[in-house]
C-alpha cells in the first residue's frame, strides 16, 4: 500500500512530503561511491554515512517529492562541473536529494531526511534492496557490494524508464519546467576543493572528520 512520507532536515526549518512511498514504488539502495562520501564530508556531516561510509539512499520519482517549507534553505553543490547535482539545506546541511538533469528522472534521498521521529525509513520504504560502489567502502567491502549487480541495475533503469513513461517526471522540485535550469543557488567545487576531500574517504582515508 502507498502511502506519503515526510522529509524533514535536521533542524526542521525544510520539510516535504512524498507521495506514492512504498517499497514497490522507489529504489532503496545503500552507495559507496566516493563521491557520496566526499558530498557528506563537504557538508560537516559525516555523521550520516555508516561505518564502511555508505549513504543509504532512497531513489524516487521527482514528481513524488514536493518541498512545503524552508525552499529559501535550499542550494545545490557538484563536486565536478558535470557531477550529479547534490541538494542540500543550508540551515543543517541536510542532503535533500540527488539529481541528474531532469531528463533522467529521479531524485535521491537519504533515509536520515525520513527519520522523523513518529515514522521510520523501514516502515515507509522496507529495507535497502541492495549496494553498490564497495570497492570504494571504508576497510573491508561489504558483502555483495562489489561487482556489477544487474538486478539491481535493471531495477534502477526500469524505475527511472517507469516514472518518465507515466509522466512522473513533472513537475521536478530541484528544476523549472520551462527553462530545465536549477530553480536554487549552485556552487561547484574547484578540482583543488574536490581533491581535498578525497583523504576522508575509502577505501583507505588517510584523515578523519572532526
Ligand atoms: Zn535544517
Ligand atoms: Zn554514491
Amino acid at each position: 500500500m502507498s502511502k506519503q512520507a515526510e522529509l524533514r532536515c535536521r533542524c526542521g526549518q525544510v520539510s516535504g512530503i512524498v507521495t506514492d512511498a512504498s517499497p514497490r514504488t522507489v529504489n532503496r539502495v545503500v552507495c559507496y561511491c566516493d563521491d557520496c562520501q566526499a558530498f557528506a564530508h563537504q557538508l560537516g556531516r559525516a555523521d550520516l554515512l555508516d561505518a564502511s561510509g555508505g549513504s543509504d539512499i532512497v531513489q524516487i520519482a521527482p514528481a513524488s517529492l514536493t518541498l512545503v517549507r524552508g525552499q529559501h534553505l535550499i542550494a545545490g553543490l557538484r563536486l565536478a562541473p558535470k557531477g550529479l547535482f547534490r541538494w542540500h539545506t543550508t540551515c543543517c546541511n541536510t542532503p535533500v536529494g540527488n539529481t541528474l538533469s531532469p531528463a533522467v528522472p529521479f531524485v535521491g534521498i537519504v533515509v536520515q531526511a525520513f527519520e522523523t521521529g513518529s515514522q521510520t525509513p523501514d516502515e515507509v520504504f522496507g529495507p535497502p534492496v541492495g549496494a553498490i560502489l564497495g570497492k570504494h567502502a571504508i576497510g573491508q567491502p561489504p558483502a555483495g557490494s562489489t561487482g556489477m549487480n544487474l538486478s539491481l541495475l535493471v531495477r534502477a533503469i526500469g524505475k527511472v524508464l517507469g516514472w518518465r513513461l507515466r509522466g512522473r517526471a513533472w513537475p521536478h522540485p530541484f528544476f523549472n519546467r520551462d527553462t530545465r535550469e536549477p530553480v536554487y543557488p549552485l556552487t561547484v567545487l574547484s578540482a583543488e576543493q574536490r581533491k581535498a576531500l578525497r583523504q576522508f574517504c575509502g577505501p583507505h582515508p588517510t584523515a578523519h572528520a572532526t
